[in-house]
């Protein structure tokens, strides 16, 4: 674990060493103060010697002006070091997130996974940073001031350094309470963050269903959980801050007394005592030092821990060794045996299939819900992988193919479009980002949006609001198809892509997806069987495998279960 953490270094050596390298200048600086305050009280003063006042002035001056320097050079490129890290942490988990596939997104939160990269990462740069620069500054004063004192007077040196377990054991307790109701009150922050994301991306329903008063019931109960948790932790602060303040009043005390006992007894002079309780003073600073960087330790390796968590989830659908890449694509596509269930088997979806979609051609399939047709549509780009049998684009398997090659073939029409916050060009050339605007604008005629599109004010440019808040439900699926019109894949699959659109919407619609799926391989799930009569084959999937299949008028012929579904929605349409 440390080691990894280390790792994280290398990229940014140069910084770390003359981060080290001037936090060395200071502790030194800082340690050399007393020596000078001795210096002269012992033999300048006394023995008016102005040749080493004026020396010693100068060597302080110089330090001092170092001092500051190098202070600058810490805190500035120190937290530089921290960014860094920071940033390439982040960056590496992006990367590896956006590499997991689809089971981890269903069995994960998104806010969950957000408040890793954001929280917990925020806790390892400030171990980063200070850490070793911490560790370091401390043990270096402690021992300095170890050395400068031992050799001026020993017993009240061992005097003095006996009382740091005692202060490290007062620390380390405290610092453990504290670090609970830190933890306590990033937990109840966290809990507050959910609430609110969850109550504001549904304040439409909450509106709808008149539940004001209980959504801000939900947000108060964390509000205040949130606050008594933050009361606790300043309980525990005030405690720590005291205590630290008796000590050192204790140790000063203890110094001072016992140090002018000394003084009488003439077993140490002026100078001596008075540099002694210099040292005292800056005494508890690395003592805090010291357990603050215990603290960042553990906050940060358990941030570590969590990071680490996430980056060692091995992407389980990955290029094959010598995967190939794919030119051209005829798109015949074939199920033999497919079998396929979520979670590792628990819930088996599909057993058995056998399915075979010529090159070009329009297969739909129907069936109730639940009976496994998204999930068969997610076979095909490889979302999710099956368990026994194969599917074959062009009789390769698609397990042969290199996944980013495969997915560009293949274009997905949902029911619920996902349009990213943006513009509307924005939108329609993420099928492809290297498209110029007159690509743009030819996709979206092809998906008869354009018209629309240049009513607005702002036309490509406007605004769509969150995820495409601002569109009607007709609009944003335009856009959609437009998107796939700019892709321009050979494979089509239409996933139920008018399931949510009402009658007139989806006539207009399903022109267009016509449109899309000339001279293209097309699997097409419906819900209203009126707009897939033309396919050139019909599956009937149940949750035990197809049960039927053929053309719509060898269907109908058959009278079994589409016949049925058939005329039952016929029905319904005379009444309507
Ligand atoms: P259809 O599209 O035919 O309505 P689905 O393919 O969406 O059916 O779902 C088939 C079955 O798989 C359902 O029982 C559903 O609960 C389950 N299922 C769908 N998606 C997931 C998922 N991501 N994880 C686990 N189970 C799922
Ligand atoms: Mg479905």
């Amino acid at each position: 674990m440390l080691r990894r953490f280390i790792s994280y270094y290398k990229p940014h050596k140069r910084l770390f060493f003359i981060d080290m390298f001037f936090a060395l200048l200071i502790s030194i600086s800082d340690l050399v103060f007393p020596v000078f305050t001795r210096k002269m009280i012992n033999e300048i003063i006394p023995e008016g010697r102005m040749d080493l006042l004026v020396r010693w002035t100068i060597i302080m001056t110089i330090l001092f002006v170092l001092r500051y320097i190098s202070n600058y050079i810490v805190s500035y490129w120190g937290h530089l070091l921290g960014v860094r890290i920071e940033h390439d942490m982040r960056r590496d988990i992006f990367t590896h997130l956006q590499s997991l596939p689809f089971s981890y997104y269903d069995n994960n939160k998104t806010g969950h996974i957000m408040s890793r990269i954001v929280n917990d990462l925020r806790d390892i740069t400030e171990l980063a940073h200070h850490g070793p620069e911490d560790l370091f500054i401390s043990l270096v004063m402690l021992l300095g001031s170890f050395i400068v004192l031992i050799r001026i007077e020993w017993k009240l040196t061992l005097v003095l350094f006996s009382a740091i377990p005692i202060i490290i054991w007062f620390v380390i307790s405290k610092r453990n309470r504290m670090s609970n109701s830190f933890r306590e009150v990033r937990k109840k922050i966290a809990n507050v963050n959910s609430q609110l994301e969850n109550s504001i991306s549904g304040v439409r329903v909450a509106k709808s269903f008149t539940n004001e008063d209980y959504e801000i019931e939900k947000f108060n109960e964390g509000n205040l959980s949130f606050s008594n948790a933050r009361k606790e932790s300043y309980k525990v602060m005030a405690e720590f801050a005291s205590g630290i303040g008796i000590m050192s009043s204790i140790l000063n005390l203890l110094v001072i007394s016992l140090g002018g006992y000394f003084v009488y007894k003439d077993i140490i002079n002026i100078g001596d005592l008075f540099s002694f309780t210099l040292y005292v003073n800056f005494f508890m600073q690395p003592i805090r030092r010291l357990s603050e960087f215990s603290q960042q330790l553990q906050d940060g390796m358990t941030g570590f821990e969590r990071f680490i968590e996430i980056m060692d989830i091995e992407p389980d659908i990955i290029d094959r060794e010598n995967a190939m890449e794919l030119k051209d694509v005829k798109g015949d596509i074939e199920f033999n045996n497919v079998s396929f269930s979520y979670n590792n088997g628990k819930n088996t979806v599909l057993s058995n299939m056998n399915l075979s979609i010529d090159a070009g051609k329009t297969v739909a399939l129907v069936g109730p819900s639940g009976a496994g047709k998204t999930t068969l549509c997610h076979l095909i780009p490889r979302f999710y992988e099956i368990e026994e049998g194969e599917i074959l684009l062009d009789n390769i398997d698609i397990r042969d193919i290199k996944i980013k090659d495969l997915r560009k073939k293949i274009g997905l029409v949902q029911q619920d479009v996902f349009l990213f916050t943006g513009t509307i060009r924005d939108n329609i050339i993420y099928g492809d980002p290297e498209a110029n605007d007159e690509d743009v604008i030819e996709a979206a005629k092809k998906a008869s949006i354009h018209d629309f599109i240049i009513s607005l004010p702002e036309g490509y440019d406007t605004f769509i609001g969150e995820k495409g808040v601002k569109l009607s439900g007709g609009q944003k699926q335009r856009i959609s198809i437009a998107r796939l019109f700019l892709k321009n894949p050979p494979i089509l699959v239409l996933d139920e892509a008018t399931s949510a659109l009402d009658n007139e919407t989806e006539i207009m619609i399903q022109k267009s997806l016509e449109d899309l799926s000339k001279g293209r391989t097309t699997l097409v799930i419906a819900h209203r069987l009126s707009t897939i009569k033309n396919a050139d084959e019909i599956l009937v999937l149940t949750a035990d495998g197809i049960a039927e299949q053929g053309s719509h008028e060898n269907l109908i012929e058959k009278d079994g279960l589409y016949a049925k579904l058939y005329k039952s929605q016929f029905k319904d349409l005379m009444q309507e």
